[in-house]
C-alpha cells in the first residue's frame, strides 16, 4: 500500500521542500505481503490503529479488529486477490461512512502508541494524516538536521502553512519555533508573512495553567502571528469520520481569550464529540 508520486507534489515554490520521499501510507510499516499466499496481513504489534490504511483500501478489505488494530479481510469471495502487488491497477478510493466510532480502545491507545514512535514515523503519521484529510502537505526528511521546519503545506484554498510537530514535552517549544518556521518560510521560499498560517501539531493539548497558551497569545499581540493548534488525535478523528480539512486559515484552531476546544473546530456534525483521549480535543483541566 503506497502513495502515488504526484500526492507527494506540493503547489508552487514550496516543491523545493526536501520533503520525506517515503511512499508508506502506513506510518509504522505494519503492512506486510505474504507473497506465498498472495495476501496482506498486519503486524499486530507494530500496528497503532491509526486508520491509515483502512481509509485508504479501496476494497474496503481493512477493518479494526475490536476496535483495536487492523486486520485485513482474508476471504476472498470475489476473487480479488493477485499474484503480487500491483500498482495502478485499483478503483479509486471511495471514502465514506465511519472507520471507527472515538469510544473504541485504539483511539485510547493514541497517546501511548503516537508517543512511543520515532521522529521518522511519527512525522510520517502527521503527514500521511494531513494528506487524508485533504491538505497538500510535506514533512521533513527524517534525520535531515539542515531543515528546522516539520512540515509545510496548503489550505483548500492553497494558502501555504507551516507546522511543528511535538508529541512530547516539548509542546512549549513550538510556538517560539514557528516564528521561525515563518521567517524561513518568507525569506526562502517567498511568501508573505501574512500570508502564512503557523500551526502546532501536537499529540495532547498542556494543561489549561500551561504557559502555553499565554506564549501563543503573546506571539499573536507582539508580532500578529496567529499561532493555530491541532491535534494528532483531532486528525484521526478527522479521518475516521471519512471527513475533510479546509486548512488553517481563519479562526479555527486558533487560541484566543477563553480556551479552545477542537470538537467545535472539526466541521463534524456529531455535536457530542467524544474525546478520543484527554487532551485531544480541549485542554487538560
Ligand atoms: S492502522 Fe495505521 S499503523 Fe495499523 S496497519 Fe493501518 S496504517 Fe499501519
Amino acid at each position: 500500500m503506497e502513495k502515488n508520486e504526484s500526492e507527494l507534489t506540493l503547489f508552487g515554490a514550496l516543491d523545493a521542500f526536501p520533503g520525506d520521499p517515503s511512499h508508506d501510507v502506513c506510518p509504522t510499516r505494519a503492512i506486510r505481503w505474504d507473497g506465498q499466499n498472495s495476501v496482506a496481513f498486519v503486524l499486530t504489534d507494530d500496528c497503532i490503529g491509526c486508520g491509515l490504511c483502512i481509509s485508504r483500501c479501496p476494497y474496503g478489505a481493512i477493518s479494526l479488529e475490536d476496535g483495536l488494530t487492523a486486520s485485513v479481510e482474508a476471504a476472498d469471495p470475489a476473487g480479488l486477490a493477485i499474484t503480487g502487488p500491483a500498482m495502478g491497477e485499483h478503483p479509486e478510493v471511495n471514502r465514506s461512512g465511519q472507520i471507527a466510532t472515538l469510544d473504541v480502545p485504539a483511539a485510547a491507545n493514541l497517546p501511548g502508541k503516537v508517543g512511543a514512535l520515532d521522529d521518522g514515523r511519527t512525522t510520517l503519521l502527521v503527514r500521511n494524516l494531513l494528506n487524508e484529510v485533504g491538505l497538500n502537505a510535506r514533512t521533513r526528511r527524517r534525520g535531515d538536521t539542515n531543515v528546522r521546519i516539520d512540515a509545510v503545506g496548503f489550505s483548500r484554498s492553497e494558502r501555504p502553512f507551516v507546522a511543528e510537530i511535538e508529541t512530547g514535552t516539548g509542546v512549549l517549544e513550538s510556538p517560539r519555533a514557528l516564528i521561525e518556521d515563518v521567517a524561513v518560510l518568507h525569506s526562502r521560499y517567498d511568501y508573505p508573512v501574512d500570508e502564512i498560517d503557523p500551526v502546532s501539531i501536537i499529540l495532547s493539548f498542556p494543561n489549561v495553567r500551561s504557559e502555553y497558551y499565554q506564549v501563543v497569545r503573546d506571539i499573536e499581540k507582539v508580532l500578529g502571528l496567529r499561532c493555530r493548534t491541532i491535534t494528532i488525535g483531532a486528525l484521526v478523528a478527522l479521518l475516521w469520520h471519512c471527513a475533510t480539512l479546509d486548512g488553517f486559515d481563519g479562526d479555527a484552531f486558533t487560541i484566543g481569550e477563553g480556551t479552545i476546544d477542537l470538537a467545535e473546530c472539526l466541521g463534524l456534525d456529531d455535536a457530542k464529540l467524544p474525546e478520543p483521549y484527554p487532551g485531544a480535543f480541549r485542554p487538560v483541566r
